[in-house]
């Protein structure tokens, strides 16, 4: 279309191209000043096991407050951070505040944080990973790791051997997001995940759509032979929330429970029960 609309529209396009990706860089510019200042903190949002209601850990998110342009969601800065070359630090920071934040929770609440597949690259994560278990004094039993299927793709030997690695010192390996992406159940032929965390597109619909009802009971009935724990994330409301504790999740997360907080109200809120 561009061309049958002639030479200016070239222009136009060129600029405003320009203009995205000036921006960009200037994001960039300003996200390894962030990183390099400590500025990128932490959210926990806390998941409850459907068993007793308590909370069981608590999910770390990243939270970029940028000075001008306000919140930045994780959506833009992650990509953006493993664009250029910025995400081993950002992550480095996250798993380091995430274990400190959680020596002071009350001791049976573990941690999760997510991880970029980019991570796995090096071969170095697992090391990198003990190495700040052992400087924060953090027990691995309480770290769980959060990877998702997209991180399967690439160098699938290499990264099951990380996991494994992670694995065989205690450290728990959760699969995010699943049932998005390159889903392939095959991976649980290869690897023990303890638990697997049901994408909330699906969590979101169970209540409306037969379809989403029905992929979400295969799940649970797959985690619950291979001894996984299921985690519907994304429960909104107080309807979803029965039907998936009815279907067997083991756990649940999402703003119907609690929203991300911050790392105090997490031992606040653990002292409360939500039922
Ligand atoms: P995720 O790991 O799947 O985290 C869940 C996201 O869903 C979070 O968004 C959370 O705030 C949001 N959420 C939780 N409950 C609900 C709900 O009931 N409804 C809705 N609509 N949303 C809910 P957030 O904090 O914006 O993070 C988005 C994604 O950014 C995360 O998805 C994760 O993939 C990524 N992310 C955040 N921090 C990190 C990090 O340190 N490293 C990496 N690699 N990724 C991160
Ligand atoms: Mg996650
Ligand atoms: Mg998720
Ligand atoms: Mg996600």
């Amino acid at each position: 279309r561009a061309k049958a609309d002639g030479r200016g529209t070239y222009c136009v396009f060129d600029s405003r191209m320009d203009a995205v990706l000036k921006d960009q860089r200037e994001l960039e510019t300003e996200l390894r000043e962030a990183i390099a200042n400590g500025e990128i903190s932490l959210e926990f949002q806390p998941v409850y096991s459907v068993e007793d209601w308590s909370i069981v850990s608590a999910e770390a998110l990243a939270r970029w407050n940028h000075p001008t342009r306000g919140p930045i969601s994780p959506e833009t800065f992650i990509p953006l951070a493993e664009e250029c070359g910025l995400i081993g630090e950002l992550e480095a920071q996250v798993l380091q505040q995430a274990c400190e934040a959680a020596l002071q929770w009350p001791s049976h609440i573990c941690v999760a944080v997510n991880l970029s597949p980019l991570q796995f690259h090096s071969g170095s994560l697992p090391s990198r990973v003990i190495d700040t278990l052992e400087s924060t004094g953090f027990p691995p039993e309480r770290l769980q790791m959060e990877v998702t299927e997209s991180l399967l793709i690439q160098d699938v030997d290499r990264t099951f051997e990380q996991l494994e690695a992670l694995r065989a010192h205690g450290i728990q390996v959760l699969l995010d997001d699943f049932g998005v992406g390159y889903s392939s159940l095959s991976y649980f032929q290869r690897f023990t995940f303890d638990r697997v965390k049901i994408d909330r597109s699906f969590v979101n619909e169970i209540d409306r759509s037969h379809t989403a009802k029905a992929i979400v009971e295969a799940i649970v009935r797959l985690g619950r032979k291979l001894q996984m724990g299921v985690v519907a994330e994304g429960v909104e409301t107080e309807e979803q929330m029965h039907v998936l504790s009815a279907m067997g999740c083991t756990h649940l997360q999402g703003y119907f429970l609690s929203r991300p907080v911050n790392s105090k109200l997490v031992s606040r809120a653990s002292l409360q029960n939500v039922a």
